[in-house]
């Protein structure tokens, strides 16, 4: 390992190396990128350098605004910025609340930029906006850390996957001073009770038999697919901590889950599962009433509605990591530790078992089956074949490009939105459709609100928006059209709920909905959409 740290990483440094790196496709070159610039990077600066190259900062939050960039002041000539100093402007900034907030988190902001030279500039934007996020430089950036650091990018991958993020792995492997106390550094990143780890993932089927014809006969194990939010629950003694997808604590929130936590007869666990409110009679109530329980952005919290967790998965249970066995044994301990939260399975080789489960769960108002390789370990932040989802409708994750005002009922609104899937080439997104159905008053306030955050411009009619907010959206089809980019078009599209739990990065592709929507199987008929 190169110990070059004695001069401070600048601003500059991680700008010049971002542009080089935007400017290559080879993966390589990519890679040798990162390791030259990792390799210059002392420990302390290596949280900030690695967001910064995955294009995020580390504040989820920042309060600046898209259109608070629009008139910058003049770059500076020479570079002066360090990273670290850099970070701790946008902690400020995010620390900021009450009144005169936005005054004094704009002259940070403009005090920053002018600090900074054109290509610093230019970085920072690309920070603040979200625009240099690229879901594919994270797994880069984790094989350069291996390289800097001398050790295999299995055990890297694996850390970061452990630890649910990359800055504390790449600053413990690069830190750690030879290749030996790398290795053992990252062999620290187990599984910890109270530490989140990043959820496994599912892939998709279009049906029931496809999903159980991938596993070629084997039994498998058929999950009730629930509508909610996923829940990871850590109980170690009376400490309970209740984690989302994207990792964010919720444990305030959600005191009846704490309470069924504190309710198990174990020492310490880890729970992997979904949460959702459910009538008196036990069937699932609309999403929204789940979202608005949990929802990290808008805090307030729906008066009456109560959360029921289920678990369909158990990583740890007093002092034994699980995260290796196979699901059929974790199952088992899941079926000891938590009984009567365990969500709904068969276990089977029979599609048409399957197939039977599928049509009752979703009669019952779930939202499909997950089918589970049953000798399968939990690999933490994959999204592999071992698990593969099934939903009866085609529903999937676009992004807003823009959006229209209302009018009518919705005057004063922003009403129809325009969606894009993303395209993996470009690292931009093609637009699909448009609609304005599917949203209830409380999004349709919510979404005027959040748009003008994203506004990047605005004609009177249509506002353009800043390629962030990802939304679940249900289809009848897709047809040929020659109206849209991509060449399809989307069949009644309905919008299901905003998803604040993924980035663009993680939006469905043109592929994805091309191959789920069935376009073969649509006739071609009028155009749906609106
Ligand atoms: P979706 O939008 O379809 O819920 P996603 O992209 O959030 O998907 P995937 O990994 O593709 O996540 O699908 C699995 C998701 O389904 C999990 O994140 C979890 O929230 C939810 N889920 C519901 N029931 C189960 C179950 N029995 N096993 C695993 N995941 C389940």
């Amino acid at each position: 390992m190169h110990a070059r740290h004695d001069e401070p990483v600048l601003l500059a440094d991680v700008a010049a190396t971002s542009r080089a790196l935007a400017a290559t496709r080879s993966r390589l070159a990519k890679r040798a990128l990162l390791v030259d610039l990792l390799g210059r990077t002392a420990p302390d600066e290596v949280p900030v350098v690695a967001r910064y190259l995955a294009g995020e900062l580390r504040q989820r939050r920042t309060g600046l605004g898209w259109r608070s960039l629009g008139s910058l002041p003049a770059p500076a000539d020479e570079p002066s910025l360090e990273v670290v100093a850099v970070d701790a402007v946008f902690e400020q900034m995010a620390g900021l609340s009450g009144s005169g907030s936005s005054t004094r988190r704009l002259a940070l902001a403009r005090d920053l930029f002018a600090a900074a030279t054109a290509d610093e500039q230019h970085l920072l934007r690309g920070l603040v906006t979200g625009e240099l996020r690229q879901g594919a430089l994270d797994a880069l950036l984790l094989d350069a850390v291996a390289e800097a650091a001398g050790v295999p990018a299995a055990s890297v991958r694996r850390a970061a996957m452990l630890a649910g993020s990359t800055e504390p792995v790449a600053a413990a492997a690069l830190g750690a001073g030879s290749p030996e106390a790398a290795e053992a550094a990252l062999a620290g990143f187990g599984l910890t009770v109270g530490r989140p780890v990043r959820p496994m993932l599912a892939a998709s089927a279009p049906d029931v038999a496809a999903a159980v014809a991938g596993f070629e006969g084997r039994e498998v194990v058929v999950d009730a697919k629930l509508d909610g939010i996923r829940v990871q629950v850590h109980r170690d003694g009376d400490e309970v901590l209740v984690v989302t997808r994207s990792l964010d604590d919720i444990t305030a929130r959600v005191p009846e889950i704490v309470a069924a936590a504190r309710g198990l007869d174990v020492r310490s666990v880890v729970l992997d599962g979904e949460a959702l409110a459910l009538d008196a009679d036990g069937r699932p109530r609309p999403f929204q009433e789940t979202a608005s329980r949990s929802a990290t952005r808008d805090a307030e919290i729906a008066a009456g509605t109560t959360l029921t967790p289920f678990f369909f998965d158990v990583l740890h249970v007093d002092g034994r990591d699980l995260l290796d066995a196979p699901l059929r044994e974790r199952l088992a301990v899941l079926d000891a530790v938590a009984p009567a939260y365990a969500v709904e399975r068969v276990v089977t080789s029979d599609p048409e078992v399957a197939q039977e489960s599928f049509a009752r769960w979703v009669g019952e108002g779930q939202e499909g089956v997950i089918v589970k390789d049953a000798e399968a370990p939990y690999e933490a932040g994959r999204r592999g074949s071992a698990w593969v989802k099934v939903k009866p409708r085609h529903t999937f994750d676009l992004v807003v490009l823009a959006v229209e005002r209302g009018s009518g009922r919705r005057t004063e609104l922003l009403s129809n939105i325009h969606l894009g899937a993303r395209d993996p080439e470009s690292g931009g997104f093609v637009m699909l459709g448009k609609t304005f159905k599917g949203m209830t008053d409380e999004m349709l306030a919510w979404q005027t609100r959040r748009f003008r955050e994203l506004e990047v411009a605005d004609d009177g009619w249509t506002v353009t928006l800043h390629p962030e907010q990802v939304v679940e959206i249900a289809i009848d089809g897709i047809q040929r059209s020659p109206r849209y980019p991509g060449g399809i078009a989307l069949r009644f599209a309905r919008v299901l709920r905003y998803r604040d739990d993924k980035t663009p990065a993680e939006a469905d592709t043109l592929d994805t909905v091309r191959t789920l929507g069935g376009l073969r199987a649509q006739p071609a008929g009028p155009d749906a959409g609106t």
